[in-house]
């Protein structure tokens, strides 16, 4: 297939890029790498790939679509941090949904089929407990979140009109890296837990601040549901096989399984033969005590297995790319 990847020279976008390449698509990075790396770009699809572009100029993207005779789109591109989202929201709508209803306009101009996009388990807000299914109460409690639903609402209605078949997958905590060492986590500034976990090993005078020990939990730190990232790469190759026309589905991808703060601080000190540098901090706003996906429509409806989202994998694979690139695509 003709695949076009926004933001395909992001974390999840870059390692998706990269399996649709390995499989034999036509893949094309649109990114206007205000955030992604053309490193990443590079090292996912090659030279001659990657059109720097912002989705909100609607002429450019036309006309990537149009050249590249696009067949599907997969689309990453939008900003991803909560607290920036908290205090800047007019950033996160313009950018986000305005660029979703950018990329639909231009999808249907251009006769696109199919969409999968990169939606979050952000759209649920702050459960009260219960592991997370697609029919969960949809109730975002920060920009970021209300962002993402906003602009599956806007495809979904999309797909109704129009005929396109959209699958909106929404990620628990993507982590890891690329098998091969290539491609891996750079955020500037970092906030998630296991690359900064990593860093306080590999640094002199990092240390990882713990949000919260008095979480009602078992060792009293919050719980996510980790995924590899090449695990989640695979589930949009599936959406892509599977998508139906005039059809919008939600489908969550997580394992099933919650690990601590704490385990994690224990499987990167395991992996990398290092202590990990820690302190108490207060909880940081916003966060929920716990994150898990129940069991989903991810099975039924794409034949997903997570295969390499075992913490040891995960940690592992983020460990070697943080030893390559010490200081990410800079390096
Ligand atoms: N966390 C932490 N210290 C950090 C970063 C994260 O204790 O420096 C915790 C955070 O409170 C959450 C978990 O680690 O419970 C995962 O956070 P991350 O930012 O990686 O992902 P999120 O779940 O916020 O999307």
């Amino acid at each position: 297939m003709r695949v076009l990847v926004t933001g395909g020279a992001g974390y999840i976008g870059s390692h998706t890029a990269r399996v649709l390449a390995d499989r034999g698509h036509d893949v094309l990075i649109y990114d206007s790498l205000a955030r992604g790396h053309r490193a990443a770009a590079l090292a996912s699809v090659g030279s001659g790939r990657l059109i720097e572009g912002d989705l909100l100029d609607e002429d450019r993207l036309d006309q990537a679509l149009l050249a590249h005779r696009t067949e599907a789109v997969i689309h990453f591109a939008a900003y991803a941090l909560v607290g920036e989202s908290v205090t800047q929201p007019g950033l996160y709508w313009r950018n986000n949904v305005g660029g979703t209803l950018s990329l639909l306009r231009c999808a249907k101009r251009q006769k696109i089929g199919h969409i999968v996009f990169s939606s979050t388990c952000a759209v649920y807000g702050e459960p009260s407990g219960s592991d997370l299914v697609e029919s969960c109460q949809l109730a975002p409690v920060n920009p970021y979140g209300e962002t993402k639903l906003a602009s599956e609402w806007a495809l979904a209605a999309h797909a109704r009109a129009h005929g396109m078949g959209v699958t909106a997958l929404r990620y628990f905590n993507a982590a890891g890296a690329h098998p091969d060492g290539s491609l891996g986590e750079d955020h500037d500034p970092e906030s998630h837990l296991i690359p900064l976990a990593l860093d306080a090993v590999a640094f002199p005078n990092r240390q990882l601040k713990i949000f919260g020990l008095d979480w009602p939990t078992p060792d009293g730190t919050c719980i996510r549901d980790y995924v590899h990232v090449m695990d989640l790469a695979e589930a949009h190759v599936l959406a892509l096989s599977t998508s139906k026309p005039g059809t919008f589905r939600a489908i969550n991808l997580g394992t099933g399984t919650g690990a601590s703060v704490r385990e994690v601080i224990d499987m990167v000190a395991r992996v990398t033969g290092k202590p990990v540098p820690h302190a108490a901090a207060p909880r940081r706003p916003g966060d929920p005590c716990r994150l898990v996906a129940g069991a989903g429509l991810a099975g039924p409806e794409l034949g997903w297995q997570p295969k390499h989202s075992s913490l040891e994998t995960i940690v592992s694979t983020a460990w070697e790319w943080r030893k390559k690139h010490p200081h990410g695509y800079r390096a």
